[in-house]
């Protein structure tokens, strides 16, 4: 996937319920989200994240994984985080709580 443009950002409070694109669960009226809209090859789209996706999402873009909306689990499952010794790896790399992934595998921590 391209680079999207006019990309930006926020983080919303929810006024009706949402589903995070990433874990599937509920994001529930008064969660704060993260919001996430641009225009990918002119397709204009929004995404919707739980605050732990958004986190882990926004820190692997940030230390240059090529990751897609919706496509977080996926990615991290084809980096092995499954598997404890991968998961404190990666979350060492871009600073972020290994169990905060371990939740969104649906791991249990110290597998
Ligand atoms: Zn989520």
């Amino acid at each position: 996937m391209s680079a999207p443009s006019a990309f930006r950002s926020v983080v919303r409070k929810a006024r009706k319920s949402h589903k995070c694109c990433e874990c599937n669960e509920t994001i529930t009226i008064g969660d704060q989200y993260q919001y996430s809209s641009g225009v990918w090859d002119g397709d204009p789209r929004s995404y919707k994240q739980c605050l732990r996706c958004g986190e882990i999402f926004e820190k692997l873009s940030h230390a240059g994984y090529d990751v897609c909306f919706t496509q977080l689990r996926d990615y991290l499952i084809d980096l092995d985080c499954k598997s404890q010794e991968w998961r404190v790896i990666v979350a060492e790399q871009i600073d972020v709580d290994s169990s905060a992934i371990a939740q969104l595998l649906k791991v249990e921590v110290g597998v």
